[in-house]
């Protein structure tokens, strides 16, 4: 059989192709001459299988799509605090070339526009950092989030330079300002190096699965970032990823994302996909026109929307008594509403009965599942009841009730 998936995708294509409203991207001659037809998608799990349709062979470079994924280098190699003391998390309700500073700190209002991508890319590696080892470092970052080495596309990178007066005042305010400590032709030529990397939607959705695992390569294995940095990031691309429309975004699709200007877009879904998208015609705020419509529709088809309720429960809990003991069973993904579910119960076993915890239906635990989990067994045995646990699966790793002591495994 073969999987329904790439269909389904082909057939969003498919309709969508007739589209053709919007405009190539003018300001960067290299970018205005692209093919405007191009289209193509990519999804990735977060299991690491990746479903595609359209020119999944063309490359493009990254543009914009390039800084939440900057953002998480700076954040590695900078931390949280010295970051945001950077550049804010703010929605800037502006295009992504304004401006957009925050009143007294005069901090660019997020790291989504060029403002704050700018200083971003001035924070990766270190003060004073020299401009090949930031390039390098982005580059050699994204190669690994994407499973394979990527290269700078020089022809777009000289054409946007040659045209880089918007950004190059922007980088002279945030000097001025102290927001940029390092010189603003270099951090620009920096920028525009890490914008004209060059990918295609299969890249885009990997790196963007890595986001939704929580910062490990779904495909590679490696683990890229922590999952702090991964949800900063997130988070900031559900804020101000879609410059001035992200409010309509957020609420009418529902997928965190983050345009380029080449016509590329990526989406993720946190612990379910990545998305990437190439179609370079763009609306009035600069967004992929048709790209935008993929998520829109893969939002509506398939229920992928970060505030979609009733997908139904990842979990479940049972209590049953068993011949010797009270046995209390649970499924699935065991996580804060399980491990609650599965504390009340704990709450409700009689005097002196044994207790036997049946995890051999679970998938896994969160941490905080975890962590609740044994924290009520921790009760139990504490209240002088005999403790058991059924893990063939070994689910629940180190399963030690706190004073260094096991429960009994059957
Ligand atoms: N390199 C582009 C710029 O700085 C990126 C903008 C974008 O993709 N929205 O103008």
């Amino acid at each position: 059989m073969k999987s329904p998936i790439p269909d389904y995708l082909d057939e969003v294509l498919e309709d969508l192709r007739s589209d053709t409203g919007g405009a190539t991207a003018q300001y960067i001659p290299e970018l205005a001459a692209a093919d405007p037809d191009r289209l193509a998608a990519a999804i990735t799990t977060t299991s690491g299988a990746t479903y595609t349709a359209g020119d999944v062979g063309t490359e493009f470079s990254i543009q914009s799509i390039s800084k939440p994924f900057a953002y998480a280098a700076a954040l590695m190699d900078r931390g949280l605090e010295k970051v945001l003391s950077s550049v804010g998390v703010e929605p800037s309700g502006e295009a992504f070339n304004e401006l957009s500073l925050e009143g007294g700190t005069h901090r660019p209002k997020n790291p989504m526009i060029n403002a704050g991508a700018i200083t971003t890319h001035s924070l990766l590696v270190g003060r004073g950092a020299a401009q090949a080892s930031r390039v390098e470092h982005v580059l050699d970052l994204f190669s690994r989030l994407a499973g394979r080495t990527l290269r700078v596309d020089e022809e777009v990178c000289a054409s946007e330079l040659a045209e880089a007066d918007r950004n190059l005042a922007i980088a002279h305010m945030l000097r001025t300002y102290g927001v940029l400590e390092d010189d603003p032709h270099d951090v620009v030529e920096g920028y525009t190096r890490q914008c004209s990397i060059l990918v295609g939607v299969r890249d885009l959705s990997m790196m963007s699965a890595t986001l939704a695992t929580g910062g490990v390569q779904p495909v590679t294995g490696e683990r890229v970032m922590t999952p702090e940095v991964a949800r900063q990031v997130m988070a900031v691309m559900a804020a101000a990823g879609m410059y001035d429309a992200a409010g309509d975004w957020l609420t009418r699709v529902g997928i965190p994302a983050k345009s380029g200007v080449a016509g590329g877009m990526v989406g993720v879904l946190p612990d379910q996909v990545g998305i990437g998208t190439l179609s370079p015609r763009l609306d009035e705020h600069g967004n992929s026109r048709r790209g935008s419509e993929i998520f829109a529709r893969l939002s509506r088809d398939m229920g992928m929307h970060l505030f979609a309720p009733g997908q139904g429960r990842l979990d479940a809990v049972t209590a049953r008594e068993g011949e010797h003991s009270t046995v209390l069973a649970t499924q699935g993904t065991v996580q804060f509403t399980a491990a609650a579910e599965l504390l009340d119960l704990m709450a409700e076993v009689v005097q002196d009965a044994v207790v036997e915890l049946d995890v051999s239906a679970v998938h896994s635990f969160t941490d905080v599942g975890r962590r609740m989990t044994l924290e009520g067994l921790r009760r139990l045995r504490l209240e002088g009841h005999a403790v058991r646990l059924h893990d063939p699966g070994s689910v629940l790793p180190q399963p030690d009730l706190g004073d260094g002591s096991l429960p009994d495994l059957v």
